[in-house]
């Protein structure tokens, strides 16, 4: 097959290759089942409650409760407040020592987000687990390990230079998934660092964060691999690097996915 691609990218595109076997390897995985093809063609771009185009990809997912919740659902006069809001520095103060939902009783730390101010790119995950708690900085423990791995070596970033949050800002108890009344109370402010940040696209971790920005209870299986858009921005929903800690034969369908963002990026 003849290629037009740069020598440059075709090495990119190599090393991103070679951590990925490397990481299966290490995972554990020995063989891959079929042949990968990584998606060639145009990744479609489907809005809110159309039906992905890509063919279900059959896979275990905990269909999770998602609260149905609009931008319109948001506390007026948080909303309001915000938009005299002009930086990440600002919106975090006024955050503050939130008390604004039931979360704010077993935190540690209020854990807003990290990265480039101004970054392209934007993950967003659940919520803070544990070690996030601890530390106030979202995806520091072992799945966050696995996520800034997927920065550096697959799509050869540095991890400060995406931006970083979380769909809610404190962790739930027991890591369980946030309720509809923390997910309003925290959203206003996942919308402004949207808007401050201005990132070119963002990239949801897992069922939950996918399932609630896009307000759909569609599988993450389905979901995965195509564009859709959250508050204008596009957005590519992927598995959660805590799933890929379990099941590590899947991260071949993330590799798919952070390939679809680089050529989006123009970084392949
Ligand atoms: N999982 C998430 O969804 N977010 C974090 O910050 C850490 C783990």
């Amino acid at each position: 097959m003849k290629s037009d691609a740069s020598p440059e990218v075709i090495r990119q595109l190599a090393e991103s290759l070679r951590w990925y076997v490397t990481s299966l390897k290490e995972s554990g995985v020995t063989e891959l089942p079929g042949s990968l093809r990584p998606t060639t063609h145009a990744v479609p771009v489907v809005t809110q409650n159309k039906q992905p185009v890509n063919p279900p990809v059959p896979m275990p997912t905990a269909q999770v409760e998602v609260p149905m919740i609009s931008a319109q659902s948001s506390d007026l006069f948080s909303a309001t407040k915000l938009d005299k809001v002009h930086s990440l520095q600002e919106l975090r103060a006024e955050i503050g020592d939130c008390r604004r939902c039931k979360l704010c009783q077993g935190r540690t730390n209020i854990v807003f987000g990290v990265g480039d101010p101004k970054a392209e790119l934007m993950f967003v995950g659940e919520g803070p687990g544990r070690d996030e708690d601890l530390k106030g900085e979202p995806f520091v423990g072992r799945a966050g390990q696995l996520l800034t791995e997927i920065i550096t070596k697959g799509m050869k970033m540095r991890r400060d230079e995406v931006y970083i949050a979380n769909v809610v800002k404190c962790r739930p108890p027991e890591n369980r998934n946030p309720e509809s009344d923390e997910i309003t109370a925290c959203q206003p402010f996942l919308i402004k660092q949207v808007e401050l940040v201005k990132p070119r696209i963002i990239v949801a971790l897992g069922t939950f964060a996918a399932q609630t920005l896009l307000q759909t209870k569609t599988p993450i299986s389905r979901l995965r691999g195509v564009w859709h858009s959250y508050q204008g921005v596009k957005l590519m929903p992927t598995l959660h690097p805590a799933y890929l800690l379990r099941n590590p034969n899947d991260k071949r369908l993330v590799w798919q996915d952070i390939q679809a963002v680089l050529r989006e990026l123009g970084r392949l």
